[in-house]
C-alpha cells in the first residue's frame, strides 16, 4: 500500500482536466500514476468521465486490478496494471480514444513522428496491439482481463506509445507530467501526419532527429503542464480558451 499525498492527487486530478481540454479523454480514457518507482500499486480513479474527477475519487489499485475501495472501478484497469507490472521505468499511463490516432491503428501506415514535438516517438513506427491475436474475432475490443493487459503490455515493449486496433492507444511516462504532454503530442503529431499524407508523401523526423528532438524538449515538457493546469482549473469555461488550444 502507499499513500497519495495532496499534491500527488491534486496532480492526478489536474492530468484528468488537461486531457479533456486538450482534447485527449472525453467521456472516456483515463490516466493513472505510481507514486514510487516499481511499486506494486498505483493510483486511477473509480469509473467515472474523467473532467468529473476529484481528489476523493481517487482508488490504490494493486497490479491484478483489485482495489479495496467498493465504488466501481475502470472497466480497462489492466491496461494500467499490466504495463507497471512490465515496466519498471514507467511512472504514469494515459489510455485513450483521442480522434486522430485511432485511424493510424487500422491502415498499414503506421504512425511516426513527423513533428519535432513527437520526437518520442522514436525512428520507429508505433506499435499497434491486434486484439483478435488473443481474444479472438468478436471481442468487444476492451482490455477487461490481466490476460488481455499482458498482451498489450507485450506489444508496447519498450516503447512510449502503442496503438490498440480499431479503439485507441496507450501513452506511457516517468511521470504525470510526461505521460500528459506524450499524449497530447501523440494526438497532435497523428493530426498533421493524417494532413501531410492527404496532401502527399510525408518526409519524417530520422531517427536521428526524433532523438536530438526528444533530448531538447523532453525536459521542457513541465511548461507545457504549467500551461495546461491554468487552462484545465476547475471554472474557466471551455469557451475562454484561446483558439486553437486544443492542438498545442
Ligand atoms: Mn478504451
Amino acid at each position: 500500500m502507499t499513500t497519495l499525498t495532496a499534491a500527488q492527487a491534486a496532480d492526478l486530478v489536474a492530468a484528468n482536466r488537461i486531457l479533456v481540454r486538450q482534447g485527449v479523454l472525453d467521456a472516456f480514457g483515463h490516466v493513472s500514476v505510481r507514486t514510487a518507482p516499481r511499486a506494486d500499486t498505483f493510483w486511477l480513479s473509480r469509473n467515472l468521465a474523467p473532467g468529473s474527477v476529484t481528489a476523493s475519487d481517487l482508488l490504490e489499485h494493486d497490479l491484478d486490478g483489485r482495489t479495496d475501495d467498493p465504488r466501481r472501478p475502470y472497466l480497462e484497469r489492466f491496461i494500467h496494471a499490466e504495463i507497471y507490472r512490465r515496466r519498471p521505468d514507467v511512472m504514469a499511463v494515459v489510455h485513450s480514444h483521442s480522434p486522430s490516432v485511432v485511424p493510424f491503428s487500422v491502415i498499414d501506415t503506421g504512425l511516426r513522428p513527423i513533428l519535432h514535438m513527437a520526437g518520442f516517438l522514436g525512428g520507429r513506427t508505433t506499435p499497434v496491439f491486434e486484439i483478435s491475436d488473443v481474444a479472438g474475432d468478436a471481442s468487444d475490443l476492451l482490455i477487461t482481463s490481466s490476460s488481455l493487459g499482458a498482451a498489450l503490455a507485450r506489444t508496447l515493449g519498450d516503447a512510449p506509445v502503442a496503438l490498440m486496433r480499431g479503439h485507441g492507444s496507450v501513452a506511457v511516462g516517468g511521470s504525470l507530467q510526461e505521460v500528459v504532454y506524450r499524449a497530447v503530442y501523440t494526438e497532435a503529431n497523428a493530426h498533421a501526419q493524417a494532413t501531410a499524407l492527404a496532401l502527399g508523401n510525408p518526409r519524417y523526423l530520422s531517427a536521428g532527429e526524433a532523438a536530438a528532438a526528444n533530448a531538447t524538449i523532453s525536459g521542457q515538457a513541465v511548461r507545457a503542464w504549467d500551461v495546461w493546469c491554468e487552462r484545465a482549473r476547475p471554472g474557466i469555461p471551455a469557451a475562454d480558451q484561446a483558439p486553437g488550444t486544443g492542438r498545442e
